[in-house]
């Protein structure tokens, strides 16, 4: 048990969430090693909602809005972490969740769309993989006809750099949640909210249900210049650092 009392007690939760994810399956290996890279920047933003974050869950929020046709991606990290606000922000914004793998096998993904499942999720695609993702080779490709396939505004959180080039050149508008501004995927999106799905996705759908003015936010935003704000914040941050301790 860690105790509540740590300074790091939140980040040190999703470690062990993401450590019994892949006990039992959900999470892949290197899911592993993708969770570090994003404790590394988490650390770098102070593991808090910096301003720039919030901005472009509102950006994703206004998209999700005017979307006809939205699909939230999970995959296995992202069940371990945030498996119930997923399924929050799908029943707020009507959106239609997808178990989509990177590195795909029948078996987790039937046990991602248990854990949606058990969080109240209904309705799952991802079991059938009935369509294909042009440009991409092996199973990294399939998606379902009836989800991410025919979606227009796909969420896609801790995406790979490919497959969110894959689905810009499909015409999607992607909104991606990654730590890291530097990714390809950060820099390929519509969108890049540069904070933990964690905090992240209840952002949206925060933003979602009290926003109005979604085609003003939409014409009024910048992800390069959002994402800069998001280097300037670390870049800055790491200067002070020493005067902090
Ligand atoms: P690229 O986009 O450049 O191809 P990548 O896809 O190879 O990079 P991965 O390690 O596969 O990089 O992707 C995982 C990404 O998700 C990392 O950039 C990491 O910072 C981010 N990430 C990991 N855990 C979280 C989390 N809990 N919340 C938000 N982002 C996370
Ligand atoms: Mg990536």
């Amino acid at each position: 048990m860690i105790p509540k009392s740590h300074p790091r007690y939140e980040s040190l939760v999703m470690r062990e969430k993401i450590a019994k994810g892949v006990e039992e399956g959900i999470v892949h290996i290197t899911g592993l090693i993708a969770h570090g890279r994003g404790e590394a920047f988490d650390y770098l933003i102070g593991e808090k909602t910096q301003d720039f974050a919030m901005k472009a869950a509102e950006a994703a929020a206004a998209f999700l809005k005017l979307a006809q046709h939205p699909v939230i991606s999970v995959n296995g990290n992202v069940a371990a972490l945030a498996a119930e606000e997923v399924v929050k922000l799908a029943d707020a914004a009507g959106a239609r969740i997808e178990v989509n793998l990177f590195h795909r096998s029948e078996e987790r993904i039937r046990k991602i769309i248990g854990v949606l499942e058990a969080a109240g999720g209904r309705n799952i695609l991802g079991n059938e993989g009935d369509a294909r993702i042009p440009g991409l080779e092996h199973d990294r490709a399939l998606c379902s006809s009836e989800g991410i396939y025919s979606s227009d505004v796909v969420l896609v959180p801790l995406e790979d750099g490919d497959r969110c080039e894959a689905l810009k050149k499909m015409g999607k508008v992607v909104l991606t949640i990654d730590l890291n501004p530097l990714s390809r995927t950060a820099r390929c999106a519509d969108v890049t909210i540069v904070d933990n799905v964690t905090r992240a996705i209840p952002n949206i759908r925060r933003s979602y249900e009290s926003i109005d003015d979604a085609e003003k936010i939409i014409e009024e935003w910048d992800n390069r210049k959002n994402l800069q704000k998001a280097l300037d914040f670390i870049c800055s941050r790491l200067q002070k650092i020493y005067s902090e301790c």
